[in-house]
């Protein structure tokens, strides 16, 4: 009998504890933990990594500044092969890459090819609204990529420096 006292008492004490902890979180005023996404975004960590964002292209801006020289080693790098380059052929051409695409839809976020890139052109973004209508849409030319208005991760935090 005292058992079945115990636990009847064990079991209306977690029930108080636990609605204790909701009305607690459910009516007070700056300790919430939902948030109202989309109409507030979140605070994102400077560590997040969103979708691979390149920043810029040799030719465009000078290399020094770290831009794409088309060398191919984030493809290379790429595991499930979202990157294909296309270095320009024509020497005197004043982009030395001639396309450079990503295929986010395949994209698992790991940033392996922003961590293979020589030349700091591209990085992992704080992009992670990336949701469409139409699966081609989240095909990246690099027209569209360069494009994107974007969140870039601060330099010193880029996959390759974290490590
Ligand atoms: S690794 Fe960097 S420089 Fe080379 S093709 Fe990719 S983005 Fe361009
Ligand atoms: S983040 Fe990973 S999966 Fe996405 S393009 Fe880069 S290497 Fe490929």
């Amino acid at each position: 009998m005292a058992g079945r006292v115990a636990k009847f008492v064990e079991a209306w004490k977690s029930i108080f504890v636990g609605h204790n902890i909701t009305m607690r979180r459910g009516y007070s005023r700056g300790n919430e933990v939902t948030e109202l996404y989309p109409y507030e975004k979140p605070q994102l960590a400077e560590r997040f990594r969103g979708a691979p964002q390149l920043v810029r292209i040799a030719g465009e801006t000078s290399e020094k500044e770290g831009s794409c020289t088309g060398c191919g080693l984030c493809a290379k790098a790429c595991p499930v092969n979202c990157i294909t380059v296309e270095r320009n052929k024509d020497k005197e051409a004043p982009l030395k890459v001639a396309s450079w695409t990503l295929d986010l839809t395949k994209c698992m976020i790991c940033g392996l090819c922003a961590e293979a890139c020589p030349q700091a052109a591209l990085v992992m973004s704080h992009d992670y609204e990336n949701a469409v209508y139409a699966k081609d849409k989240l095909i990246y030319d690099m027209e569209r990529v360069l494009r994107r208005p974007i969140h870039i991760m601060p330099a010193a935090t880029t996959v390759s420096e974290e490590s």
